[in-house]
């Protein structure tokens, strides 16, 4: 083996936030265990954000619940603001996800408010979690493409990089692919940068719009990065993303790594079998290439 990758299965928050119709909770659920029996370690449960404003999310406390009696599972919950930190604080959720974009128009189209308006309330957020010891993680959101921006310039990105270091020294953080239309090239600059001036402590977080979510995440992994966000059976998407798909699949991700000898602590068979009960979720629209792929079936 030529290392660890560790992946947070995005597919519970991500994979189903978008999706219509309510999936229901034992659903979420199942989904959940499946992930976990195929050894995922790290997950995105829910959101605590408004359920009038993500009625998908409603049952995050009680998903996060079920999440929690799952030894050894790492389970994060996102927090859009002081309300949601309020309930996540409270909810034994092992890390809380923070979350704004680092381009001004969709953080104004997907938060509602400007920039600075976001970071303002991040900083006395992260402030508190801090002291009361509870772990992060900082996602920015299109770090390499914006829907309405088109490619996002280098400085644009490790301007905010350098602010949110500068909030908490040890957070992790989370270069986020939010479109899928980052290229190889650009994620592997930038990881590369920021590693050199901050040191190994970011994630990469890919969206498969484009097809580039495996290529993307190969980049990432080459220039350093140890964390990767996908989704079982390539469920996700943003609303206010136009035209965004799914997260790269969990399966395509660890397939890959499979192949080049990089060890995920993940069971092939099983998580195969998690992402096809995802990728049956009603409403969802599925992504990813290894599910259709006769001879995987019969590779472990
Ligand atoms: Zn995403």
């Amino acid at each position: 083996m030529i290392g660890k990758a560790t992946i947070s299965d995005v597919a519970p928050r991500d994979g189903l936030q978008s999706i219509g119709p309510f999936v229901p909770t034992e659903t979420k659920i199942a989904l959940v265990r499946a992930l976990y029996d195929a050894g995922v370690r790290r997950m995105e449960i829910g959101s605590f954000v408004s359920p009038r404003a993500v009625p998908q999310m409603a049952d995050t406390g009680e998903v996060l619940r079920a999440a929690l009696a799952l030894d050894g599972l790492e389970s994060t919950v996102l927090v859009p603001n002081r309300k949601g930190y309020e309930l996540a604080a409270a909810s034994g959720a092992h890390r809380l996800g923070l979350f704004m974009s680092v381009t001004e128009s969709h953080n104004r189209s997907n938060l509602n408010r400007t920039r600075e308006e976001s970071f303002d309330d991040l900083t006395d957020i992260v402030r508190d979690a801090t002291a009361a010891g509870l772990k992060l993680r900082f996602n920015l959101s299109c770090c390499f493409h914006c829907p309405f921006e088109g490619v996002v310039p280098d400085s644009e990105t490790l301007d905010w990089v350098e602010r949110v270091i500068a909030l908490d020294p040890t957070m992790e953080i989370a270069l986020a692919d939010t479109t899928g239309n980052a290229s190889p090239d650009q994620v592997r600059r930038l990881f590369e940068i920021v590693h050199r001036s901050w040191g190994l402590r970011f994630a990469f977080h890919g969206h498969d719009t484009y097809a580039m979510g495996v290529a993307n995440t190969a980049a990432a992994w080459e220039a350093g990065v140890r964390i990767f966000d996908s989704a079982a059976g390539g469920l996700g998407g943003c609303p206010f993303a136009p035209g965004a798909t799914g997260n790269v699949a969990t399966e395509d991700v660890v397939w890959m790594f499979r192949r080049m000898g990089v060890e995920t602590g993940i069971d092939w068979n099983r998580l195969l079998a998690a992402a096809d009960l995802a990728a049956q979720v009603p409403g969802g629209t599925p992504g990813g290439r290894l599910r259709g792929v006769p001879a995987v079936r019969r590779a472990a």
